[in-house]
């Protein structure tokens, strides 16, 4: 076993460029402990990548995208020595991906496009590794689908976790021994042999299973920002930087909207109570935080997050009987495929509230959608409201919590209030245009 291992995962705007992957390559070569390093492709590359990878693209299309890949790549490359191998390798992969890119234009194939977006992920590594030796650090190249054995579900394909256990004991942990080894995230191999991709963002997955399966001591994110603040500091600049918070706390901020890792892709490292450091390749002297099962310090009130562009739906006059109603509703929902964020009841009237902020979809509440709910009830929408949580602990357990923070609330209409369902956060319902102004009032009162 590898002792204090760090498995450090950088993210694409870590490895976007020249400079960009030089200070990432410092950060690795200034500490010891850190000697699996998992990478992401350059930022941007991946989405090229899939464009190239659907069905009837021309080839003129097809040309202006690997002109690009090749610039990014090249831009980087262009730093390095003639001779050096790398050009001929780079180079040789990206006639692979032209070729492939081809063979995609003509047919539809999940196993393709894998196969085509993972070269971003093998391209990115093969150079990182050559900064690093620049460095003179003593690193190898490994290819992570020697050991991320899943399932051949093609672009979001499902590890085994036992296998891949066995794998890495046998294949990479004695290589930790002797050397740093830079890998690739976000791609694994099927039983056939076919490369298959985890899922858009899956990189911090990978890093968090080759981390539980080598019993790391730490797994570390360097991403673009320094760690999970109090709230959006585009939003309130004097947002704190939490040093320390645990899964459970993020993973509530994750689904209220905030824009942070979600720990559910940090699965593994739940699991196995390891914890996960999240920070700033650009800025690493400002810190990070923590993510952990526990934490020194469990403060009633962590964080405050802000969802926007949520609609409020109000079902009266019920027709059904209210249980079969519920399932009906839920069932209508579910097939418009519409996420629920909130819901509240009383005998005869429903209210909840659909959350649009992520959906691809322009007009969620859609007529055909009304036409089917007002078979059984009156349906009212609102529209331009926001949810705001209030992130925390033990929420449920503190007599006049709530007095406390709705009292600096009075002048503003609240809606929806959630209060007793998680004992991690209170949230309600706002107007758009108080909600900002909202945040700004809590966090002053409550976190400054
Ligand atoms: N490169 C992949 C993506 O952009 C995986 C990752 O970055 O984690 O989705
Ligand atoms: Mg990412």
């Amino acid at each position: 076993m590898v002792k204090k291992l760090i498995v450090a995962k950088f993210g694409g705007t870590s490895v976007a460029n020249f400079n960009a992957m030089n200070r990432s390559a410092d950060l690795i070569v200034n500490n010891s402990n850190i000697r699996l390093i998992v990478l992401s492709a350059s930022a941007t590359i991946t989405n090229i990548l899939i464009a190239l990878s659907v069905v009837n693209t021309n080839k003129i299309y097809r040309s202006s995208l690997i002109g690009k890949i090749s610039d990014i790549q090249n831009s980087i490359l262009n730093h390095f020595d003639k001779q050096n191998k790398l050009h001929k390798s780079i180079d040789h992969m990206i006639a692979n991906i032209a070729i492939l890119a081809e063979n995609a234009s003509k047919v539809s194939s999940v196993e393709l496009k894998d196969e085509i977006v993972s070269y971003g992920e093998l391209m990115s590594s093969m150079i990182f590794v050559e900064i690093l030796r620049q460095k003179r650090a003593n690193v190898d190249w490994f290819d992570v689908r020697n050991v991320m054995k899943t399932n051949n579900n093609f672009g979001c394909a499902k590890p085994n976790i036992n296998i891949i256990s066995e794998k890495v004991k046998k294949y990479l942990e004695p290589l930790l021994l002797k050397k740093i080894i830079v890998t690739q995230g976000f791609i694994g191999r099927e039983d056939q042999g076919r490369t298959t991709t985890l899922g858009r963002g899956g990189s911090d997955y990978t890093a968090a299973l080759l981390g539980e399966a080598l019993k790391a001591k730490c797994i570390e994110i360097w991403t673009d920002v320094p760690g999970i603040y109090t709230t959006d500091p585009r939003l309130v600049p004097t947002a704190k930087r939490i040093d320390e918070i645990t899964f459970k706390e993020a993973a509530e901020m994750a689904s209220f909207g905030a824009k942070i890792l979600h720990p559910s892709t940090l699965l593994p490292a739940v699991r196995s109570d390891i914890p996960v450091f999240v920070s700033s390749s650009q800025k690493p002297e400002a810190g990070g935080t923590y993510i952990s099962n526990k934490t020194k310090i469990i403060p009633l009130l962590r964080a405050l997050s802000l969802l926007k562009k949520q609609t409020l739906l109000t079902f009266n006059d019920l027709k059904y009987n209210k249980t079969k109603f519920l399932a009906n509703v839920f069932n209508i929902l579910s097939n418009y495929n519409l996420p629920v964020d909130i819901i509240i009841s009383d005998k005869s009237n429903i209210s909840l509230i659909i959350n649009n902020s992520d959906t691809s979809i322009n007009e969620p509440i859609n007529n055909s959608l009304l036409v089917k709910l007002e078979t059984f009830c009156n349906v009212t929408i609102r529209e331009n409201l926001s949810l705001i949580a209030v992130i925390g602990n033990n929420l449920t357990k503190v007599n006049g919590i709530t007095k406390m923070l709705f009292a600096t609330l009075e002048p503003f209409n609240l809606n929806m209030i959630c209060y007793g369902a998680s004992d991690h956060n209170i949230s309600f319902l706002v107007q758009s245009i108080d909600a900002e102004n909202i945040i700004r009032i809590l966090h002053k009162n409550f976190f400054e």
